[in-house]
């Protein structure tokens, strides 16, 4: 694939290939055969050899390493066509020992996973339903920002991929002319003083068309090509968000969350307003005061008094 692309417009030969790869004329076009099957449009001239015409809309490993400018994340790459919840197949690998950084991907979720057990949409080939396997040496109270700094990250992806802003709605949804383009799910194991691993999902909603969203979120979700009126490139986007998830989470490791805060504060946009914030139990309104050092959300009630709200435990609806 390297060879074919390094050589694209032009024809690269059955022999070139041969000998840069070592092998017979037989095993390449068995290779080659095996590429066209994986939707691949490879030419064969008799005297010319080999000429990629069209790579496949997949997110398929050596297209997300192809170009990939990352150390660690996303180095190790799993792959499925079709996967019940990224996050559930992350959980298995971690337990059988996935390298740091490794990478879960899938074309389609047939029950991917919000917060609080609810449902994310996730159909084929049309968003980027993907899941990081990490293992950070830090006390498991420090992990939760976590899902703050990937919303940073999807962030600054979209701008690079789609050349689009979004908003983040604490604490870690995405979004766009207020709707949601993206939702990330944090779970971890951990002992009292360690995190046995961490899998940072997340679902980026990129070229579903309005009518492919089911009814009920039809009001409030959108994609990234109901705002570019065009197809976004999945891999790029995806290579985006690896390697700002890398910059972001050294920055972390080594110097805490207080300099991603500031970053997730210039991108949040339910800050300083009237917000509603819900959970299981209570629906409590009152203005967004600020976010402090743990990611937990300071509500300055009707009274005066100030309350604090733990990210992962209630939802915010603006009013
Ligand atoms: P909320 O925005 O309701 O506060 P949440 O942050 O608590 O959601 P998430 O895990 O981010 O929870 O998202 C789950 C919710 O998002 C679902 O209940 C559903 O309403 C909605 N949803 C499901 N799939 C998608 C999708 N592909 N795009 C946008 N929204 C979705």
């Amino acid at each position: 694939m390297r060879l074919l692309k390094e050589s694209q417009p032009e024809f690269v030969s059955g022999e070139v290939l041969c000998k840069e790869l070592g092998v017979s004329r037989t095993a390449v076009w068995k290779h080659i055969q095996a590429l066209r099957a994986e939707g691949y449009d490879i030419l064969s001239q008799q005297n010319a050899g080999y000429r990629l015409v069209g790579v496949p809309d997949r997110l398929y490993p050596q297209e997300i390493l192809s170009g990939l400018k990352t150390e660690f994340i996303g180095r190790h790459i799993f792959y499925y066509p079709q996967a019940p919840s990224t996050n559930i197949l992350a959980r298995d690998l971690a337990l059988s020992g996935a390298p740091d950084g490794a990478l879960v991907v899938a074309e389609e979720q047939t029950g991917g996973r919000g917060r609080l057990g609810r449902g994310w949409f996730s159909p084929c080939g049309k968003g980027v339903w993907c899941s990081l396997i990490l293992y950070p040496s830090v006390n498991p109270a420090a992990a939760p920002p976590l899902t703050m700094l990937t919303a940073v990250a999807v962030a600054r992806a979209v701008q690079q991929a789609a050349g689009l802003v979004p908003g983040i709605k604490w604490p870690n949804d995405l979004l766009l002319g207020g709707k949601k383009i993206c939702g990330i799910l944090t779970e971890m194991s951990a002992e009292i003083e360690r995190i046995n691993y961490l899998i940072i999902g997340t679902g980026i909603n990129v070229n579903l068309n309005g009518e492919d969203f089911p009814e009920e979120i039809r009001d409030s979700a959108a994609s990234l090509k109901m705002f570019t009126g065009r197809d976004v490139s999945r891999i790029k986007l995806l290579q985006a968000y690896l390697q700002e998830m890398e910059q972001l989470y050294r920055i972390w490791l080594e110097e805490g969350f207080s300099p991603v805060l500031e970053l997730w504060k210039e991108i949040c946009v339910t800050l300083r307003r009237p917000v509603r914030v819900s959970s299981l139990k209570e629906s409590v309104e009152g203005w967004a005061e600020d976010v402090d050092e743990e990611g937990n959300l300071i509500l300055r009630l009707e009274n005066g008094a100030l309350r604090k709200f733990v990210a992962g435990e209630v939802s915010l609806r603006p009013f």
